[in-house]
């Protein structure tokens, strides 16, 4: 049987304890994006002996609890060659009831085989794999300068889409950062990835952080309203839609409060809803520092000074300082990850949700974009 994530339920009242972690595995990667956030000049494809180790995640595990959702990033992910030992771990320990992997999509034979061995093992949660895909053909390689990677992204994922019909337990998607060098030829891409079997999400994440190409980052907040409204057309409605799961136009609901959400806090340059990084969302890194998020460069503390314990580090003076900062909004930003969790435990959006989700209820298929159009 599944790990139900309605055991997390009880997270909606007490937010004591992480059932997110996003856990970066490495630094290392196989590509050079210059819009990517965690990427050093100095960085390159071999292993750093430093990096967080699987005896350490072994240790660590207990301390962490029940999980809702782990996700696997970096660098690339997939370039850690005990990636599914890892996730072993977690998932004996943290019964997770969603394990998320982004990939860049470079090496196809590589990801295909350590997902199917992860998807054999972990059958009692849902293994969401994201392919990253910014622009098609050379667009795509020359964003991401790197040459071929976008035919080497589609073999990755045809190769994923094989396994769909072996493992029920998996859900393939795409995921396109959307950054100024792509902003205005979304709908082609956002059409082309439509054509593609098996697609189950088709997400947007908008260029973070502080990228070595500053440029990246001056995306217009229309483009990103376009992109949007386009995404969420036919979702659930139509003869084709993209989501066909239970609890599909819920999912599609919380879809359309974020992305306005997120519009908002672009053009406002402030937090639009609380924020429960520390609380309910934790970020690991290669190096056993932990973070309340991705965004913020204090760390609450090293696992490795604090015996392996997550609640010692989460119970410390540091961590509270910077929790009590959090807590009084003294940061914002647009991280999708973190908005799903902030929208979903705060029962105060819950009127905003249903607002949407009686919405859709009513709208003819391409009603979903009338409702992000300008208000
Ligand atoms: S608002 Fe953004 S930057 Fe601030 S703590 Fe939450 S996720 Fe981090």
């Amino acid at each position: 049987m599944r790990y139900s994530p309605l055991r997390h339920l009880p997270s909606l009242v007490w937010k004591r304890r992480p059932i997110q972690l996003t856990f970066f595995v490495t630094r290392r990667c196989n590509a050079r994006c210059p819009f990517c956030f965690y990427l050093n000049d100095t960085d390159g494809a071999e292993p750093r002996a430093e990096e967080f180790s699987l005896e350490e995640v072994r240790q660590t595990a207990p301390s962490l609890g029940r999980l809702l959702w782990l996700a696997f990033s970096g660098g690339e992910p997939y370039l850690r060659r005990d990636l599914v030992e890892l996730s072993r771990v977690f998932y004996a320990e943290n019964r997770p009831a969603i394990m998320l992997y982004s990939t860049n999509g470079l090496l196809p034979e590589l990801v295909a085989d350590r997902t199917e061995r992860i998807l054999a093992h972990c059958r009692n949660s849902t293994v969401v794999v994201k392919v990253s895909l910014d622009g098609i053909g050379e667009e795509h390689d020359r964003l991401r300068a790197t040459p071929g990677s976008f035919e080497r992204a589609v073999r990755t994922y045809h190769l994923l889409a094989r396994l769909l019909n072996r493992y029920p337990n998996f859900e393939l998607g795409v995921n396109t950062v959307l950054l100024r060098g792509n902003q205005d030829r979304l709908d082609a891409l956002i059409e082309f990835v439509r054509t593609l079997p098996g697609l189950r999400a088709h997400t947007i994440s908008l260029v973070r952080g502080d990228p070595r190409d500053a440029w990246c980052k001056e995306v217009d907040p229309a483009a990103y309203r376009r992109a949007a409204a386009r995404l969420e057309a036919g979702l659930t409605g139509g003869s084709d839609p993209l989501y066909r799961f239970a609890g599909a136009r819920l999912k599609a609901a919380q879809d359309i409060l974020q992305r306005r959400l997120i519009h908002d806090t672009l053009t406002e340059h402030k937090r639009q809803i609380p924020c429960y990084a520390g609380r309910l969302n934790l970020v690991l890194n290669e190096s056993g520092e932990l973070f309340a998020c991705e965004m913020l460069s204090s760390s609450l503390g090293n696992l490795r000074e604090h015996g392996y314990d997550a609640r010692r580090v989460l119970d410390g003076v540091r961590a509270r300082a910077i929790l009590g900062g959090i807590a009084e909004g003294r940061c914002h930003c647009t991280h999708e990850c973190y908005f799903i969790t902030n929208i979903l435990f705060n029962p105060r959006l819950y009127p905003a949700l249903a607002c949407e989700y009686l919405r859709l209820g009513r709208a003819q298929p391409g009603g979903m974009a009338a409702s992000l159009l300008p208000r």
